[in-house]
C-alpha cells in the first residue's frame, strides 16, 4: 500500500504572526516557515505503518512556491521516499487543493491519504473533507489512533467529550489530531540521504485544476489585547469585585 502525505508550508508555529498595516493579511516577510504541525503528525504517522509493514511507500505531497522544496525535505529527511512539488506562487484555497490531491491520487492509487486536521495559517479545517467528498471514499477525521488492519483502518477520533471509533474501508482519507504521536527529529545522516531522494516538480495545470479564489479576504486584524490583571487582598475582596461587575 501507497500512503499519500500532503505537506503544507505554514508561518513557524513558534512566530507570532504580524497583520499587515492594511489590514490585507499577515505580513510573512522574513517570517520563518515550516512544515504546518498537523502534517508532521501525518508524516510520522506514515512512517510507523511503513515500519510496521503495513505500507511499502510514502509520496509527500506540497503544493505552494518553490521554496516548499524545503518542506518536501522535511518529509523526506523523516522517512517518506519520493516527493511531489505542485509549484504555485498563488495562494491556493482548500477545494483546489483538495482537486489536486484528487488528480494525484488517481495516478498514485494510495491506500490512504494522510492530511493534518487543519493547516495552522488559514485553520481551514476543509481539505481532508473535500477530498474525501470528491474522491467519494471513507474518512476518519482528528485521528487519535490509526490502525490498519487488512483492507481497512480503524480509526480513533477525538471529537467532543471523548473517542469515536470507526472502521474505514480502505482506500481512505484521514486526517490527523495532535495526540496520535510525537513527530521525530531528522538525523543529520538522514537529511543528508533526503537530498538524494526523487522530488519531482509539476504545477496546477498538469492536474487541470483551476487555482482561482473563490473567496476575498476582506480584513485581517490582531485580537485585542489584553487587559491588565488586578491583584486583590482576598477571598471577599474578590467576591465584591465580581458583584460590581455584574457578572454574579
Ligand atoms: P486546511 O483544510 O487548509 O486546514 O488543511 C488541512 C490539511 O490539508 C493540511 O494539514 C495539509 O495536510 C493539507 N493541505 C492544505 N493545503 C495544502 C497545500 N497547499 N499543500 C499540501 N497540503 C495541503
Amino acid at each position: 500500500m501507497k500512503i499519500l502525505v500532503p505537506v503544507k508550508r505554514v508561518i513557524d508555529y513558534n512566530v507570532k504572526p504580524r497583520v499587515k498595516a492594511d489590514g490585507s493579511g499577515v505580513d510573512l516577510a522574513n517570517v520563518k516557515m515550516s512544515m504546518n504541525p498537523f502534517d508532521e503528525i501525518a508524516v510520522e504517522e506514515a512512517i510507523r505503518l511503513k515500519e510496521a509493514g503495513k505500507a511499502e511507500e510514502i509520496i509527500a505531497v506540497s503544493i505552494g512556491p518553490a521554496k516548499a522544496q524545503e518542506t518536501l525535505r522535511t518529509a523526506l529527511a523523516m522517512g517518506a521516499d519520493r516527493a511531489i512539488l505542485v509549484e504555485t506562487d498563488d495562494a491556493v484555497e482548500p477545494l483546489a487543493v483538495a482537486k489536486i490531491l484528487k488528480a494525484i491520487a488517481a495516478e498514485e492509487e494510495p491506500g490512504l491519504v494522510m492530511l493534518g486536521k487543519q493547516a495552522i495559517d488559514d485553520d481551514s479545517n476543509q481539505t481532508g473533507q473535500m477530498l474525501a467528498a470528491l474522491m467519494g471514499r471513507p474518512q476518519g477525521t482528528f485521528a487519535n489512533t490509526v490502525e490498519v488492519d487488512g483492507d481497512s483502518v480503524t480509526v480513533k477520533r477525538e471529537v467532543d467529550g471523548g473517542l469515536q471509533t470507526v472502521k474505514l474501508t480502505l482506500p481512505a482519507i484521514v486526517t490527523t489530531d495532535l495526540r496520535l504521536n510525537e513527530p521525530r527529529y531528522a538525523s543529520l545522516p538522514n537529511i543528508m540521504k533526503a537530498k538524494k531522494k526523487p522530488l519531482e516538480t509539476k504545477s496546477p495545470a498538469d492536474y487541470g485544476v483551476d487555482t482561482a479564489l473563490r473567496l476575498t479576504t476582506t480584513n485581517v486584524s490582531e485580537p485585542p489585547v489584553r487587559q491588565a490583571g488586578e491583584k486583590v487582598e482576598d477571598v471577599d475582596a474578590l467576591v465584591a469585585k465580581i458583584k460590581a461587575l455584574g457578572i454574579a
